[in-house]
C-alpha cells in the first residue's frame, strides 16, 4: 500500500455519529450553532487564548483577520516570508496590500528578525510571519520591532496548533494568529480555521466579516463575505480534540524514530528542538546537503516515489519564485531559495508505523 506524506486523523464512525445526532433533531446545521460554540470554548481552553473565532478554513480566517485589524483599509506594505504555503501571501495580496519578502533563518526556517528592519519603509503597516512546521518564530524580537515601528503583527500559525512557548499558547503572540484546521493539519475539522486574538475590539468586526457584514437585524455595516464554520465540521473538531494527546504521542514516537535513523547522518540536517517550545510534531522536514550527502533532495524524492512513498517538496518553490508573484520587487532571499530547493517533508501522521518509518529511512539512506 502506498504511503502518502500525511493521513488525516479521524474519530470512529460511531463517535462522529454520536456527536452529530443532535443536529438531526434540531436541524441547526450552521450559523454558529451549539456545536460551534462548544468547539469554540474547547479551543479557547486548549490553546490557552482569550478570544477565538472559527472559520470555514484557515485561508479565509487569515484573509479576514488582516481585514479586521484595519490593514485592508490602510493599504501599504506587509513584511512576510517567502518560505510558506501560498495562502499566506494570497491573504495579504487579496486585501490590496503588497507583500515584501524577508529572508528566513537557516536553522528553523522562520522569518529572520535581523533582516526585517531594513525592509521597513513609511508604507509598512504589518508583519505576517509564519511558524513554519510548528517552529516558533522569534516572537520576542518580532514584537520589539513591531513596537518600535508601530506595526501590526499577525502570525500564520497554521502549523502551530497546540504549540506553547514557556507555557504560553502560541496564539497569544502578536495581535492575532491564524490556525488552519484543515484535514492535513495536526488537528482538523475537515476544512476549518480559527483566529485567536486578545484585544476584544476585533471580535465584532471579525464576526461580521465572516457573516456578510450583518450587524443585528436592521443593518449591514461592512462588506463581509461568508466564512462560517458549520456544525458538522465543528462536530469533527470535538471528536478529534478528544484524541489530541494520543495523536501527539504517536506522532512523537514517529518523530523520535526518524531522529534516531537520520539525526546523525552526514549531509542530512534535521531541525533542533527549540528551547522552551513544546512541539506538536506536525511535520518531519529533512534538509539534504548535496555536497556531503551525495544525493539531492530530488533524487531522494524520486526514489521514494518509485517505492510508492510520497514525500512532499514543502515548501517549493519559494513564493517569490512563483509566476503570480514574479513582478513583486524586493530583496534577495537566498536562504529561502536554498531551503526550498533542498528540503523534503517525510511522511508524518499518527497511524504511521515505526516499521514504515524504518522502511522510509532505509530508502532515504540508499539501503
Ligand atoms: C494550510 C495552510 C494555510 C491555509 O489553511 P487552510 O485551512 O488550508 O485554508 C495557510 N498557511 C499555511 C502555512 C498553511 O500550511
Amino acid at each position: 500500500m502506498s504511503i502518502l506524506v500525511t493521513r488525516s486523523s479521524m474519530p470512529t464512525l460511531e463517535e462522529y455519529l454520536e456527536e452529530i445526532k443532535p443536529i438531526f433533531e434540531s436541524h441547526h446545521m450552521t450559523n454558529m450553532g451549539p456545536i460551534y460554540k462548544k468547539l469554540q470554548q474547547k479551543l479557547i481552553d486548549y490553546l490557552c487564548v482569550s478570544e477565538l473565532l472559527l472559520f470555514v478554513n484557515g485561508h479565509m480566517a487569515l484573509e479576514m483577520a488582516i481585514d479586521a485589524l484595519g490593514l485592508k483599509e490602510k493599504g501599504g506594505e506587509v513584511i512576510t516570508t517567502p518560505f510558506t504555503f501560498v495562502s499566506t501571501t494570497h491573504s495579504i495580496t487579496r486585501n490590496g496590500l503588497t507583500p515584501v519578502f524577508c529572508d528566513i533563518k537557516p536553522d528553523d526556517y522562520t522569518i529572520n528578525p535581523e533582516t526585517i528592519e531594513a525592509l521597513i519603509t513609511e508604507k509598512t503597516v504589518a508583519i505576517v510571519p509564519v511558524h513554519v512546521y510548528g517552529s516558533l518564530c522569534d516572537v520576542e524580537e518580532i514584537g520589539a520591532i513591531a513596537k518600535r515601528h508601530n506595526l501590526i503583527v499577525i502570525y500564520d500559525a497554521a502549523h502551530a496548533f497546540g504549540v506553547t512557548y514557556k507555557g504560553v499558547g502560541v496564539g497569544n503572540f502578536g495581535d492575532a494568529s491564524m490556525f488552519s484546521l484543515h484535514a492535513t493539519k495536526v488537528f482538523n475539522t475537515i476544512e476549518g480555521g480559527a483566529v485567536a486574538f486578545h484585544d476584544g475590539k476585533y471580535r465584532e468586526k471579525l464576526h461580521e466579516l465572516k457573516n456578510f457584514g450583518i450587524h443585528g437585524e436592521d443593518d449591514v455595516l461592512g462588506i463581509g463575505g461568508n466564512a462560517k464554520m458549520d456544525e458538522f465540521r465543528a462536530a469533527m473538531g470535538i471528536c478529534n480534540l478528544r484524541r489530541m494527546d494520543e495523536c501527539i504521542a504517536r506522532r512523537k514516537a514517529v518523530h523520535e524514530r526518524y531522529n534516531e535513523r537520520l539525526g546523525n547522518v552526514p549531509g542530512i540536517r534535521i531541525r533542533k528542538q527549540q528551547e522552551g517550545v513544546s512541539a506538536n510534531y506536525s511535520y518531519y522536514p529533512v534538509y539534504f546537503d548535496r555536497e556531503i550527502f551525495g544525493n539531492t533532495r530530488d533524487d531522494v524524492y524520486e526514489e521514494l516515489k518509485l517505492n510508492d512513498i510520497f514525500a512532499r517538496k514543502y515548501f517549493y518553490p519559494a513564493i517569490n519564485e512563483l509566476s503570480c508573484y514574479a513582478d513583486i520587487q524586493g530583496a534577495e532571499t537566498p536562504i529561502a531559495h536554498d531551503i526550498s530547493m533542498n528540503i523534503l517533508t517525510l511522511p508524518m501522521y499518527e497511524e504511521l508505523t515505526l516499521e514504515d518509518v524504518d522502511r522510509i529511512c532505509d530508502i532515504v539512506l540508499g539501503k
